[in-house]
């Protein structure tokens, strides 16, 4: 499709994508690319679990205390700047872009994503930014673990990113430490695994429910990731157009 018409109808019919998988299969570099080319916004749903394991922590509230992190939820005066060019995340005066991916929030983020309520929080909240932006005439593109199945099954355009364990494991390594060094590559295999392990209690990122769409990073390009996606845009955008 020509990018006006694609733009024309984004800007009548609204567009919400929702993307999910596990670490390392590439969803926030194809999420970010994706909602750069469609001229809509970016959230990244990792970054609110990250940022709230990060202020629960910076409150010296135990994680442990299930009550208290929901709590901390509700007061957090997280700001996301999801622009897919710069995203950042503020929390009250501090920005904590570079803080929410340090080992120590990654190793305790799946205590604070196993607490039910503080799922249900974030359910609530991603959902309201998904809907609001496609009520404005623009969107959004989630990526996360539960988007396609609790936030937003309704979503536009629905994905399931895969990739095979070992693109999954290389790409995470390059990103920790920018090279896939032996040691490297072991130390983040022991952190992906576990946390995938732990997430994988809370929600099913490895099936997809029915009618979402699977798409296979393993042997793809990132642009071959991004068209294919883009091709499922395309034809929701053209079955909305026909039915009204
Ligand atoms: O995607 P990212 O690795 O930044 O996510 C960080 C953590 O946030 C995940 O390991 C998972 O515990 C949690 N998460 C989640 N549901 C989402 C997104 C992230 O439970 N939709």
């Amino acid at each position: 499709m020509e990018d006006q018409r694609r733009a024309e109808l984004i800007a009548r019919q609204g567009m919400t994508i929702a993307i999910d998988g596990p670490a390392g299969s590439g969803k926030s570099t194809i999420s970010k690319k994706l909602a750069r080319a469609l001229g809509i916004g970016y959230l990244d749903t990792g970054a609110m679990y990250r940022a709230l394991t990060w202020f629960a922590l910076s409150e010296g509230i135990d994680l442990a205390d299930q009550t208290a992190v929901a709590a901390a939820a509700e007061q957090m005066p997280l700001v996301m700047h999801s622009d897919p060019d710069d995203p950042h995340y503020v929390v009250g005066d501090t920005e904590v872009t570079t803080a929410i991916r340090e080992p120590r929030i990654s190793e305790s983020v799946s205590v604070v994503a196993t607490n039910l309520p503080v799922r249900h929080w974030m359910a609530r909240e991603q959902r309201r930014r998904m809907l609001e932006a496609r009520a404005q005439g623009s969107g959004m593109i989630a990526e996360g673990r539960d988007i396609t199945t609790v936030v937003c099954p309704d979503a536009d355009v629905r994905i399931l990113l895969l990739a095979d364990p070992a693109a999954r494991l290389e790409r995470r390594t390059r990103e920790l430490y920018g090279d896939i060094a032996p040691e490297h590559l072991e130390t983040t295999r022991k952190q992906v695994e576990d946390r995938d392990a732990k997430d994988s209690t809370v929600s099913e990122f490895l099936e997809p429910a029915p009618g979402v769409c699977v798409v296979d990073s393993s042997t793809l390009t990132i642009q071959g990731v991004v068209d294919a996606v883009l091709a499922l845009v395309d034809a929701s955008l053209e079955e909305r157009a026909q039915r009204s």
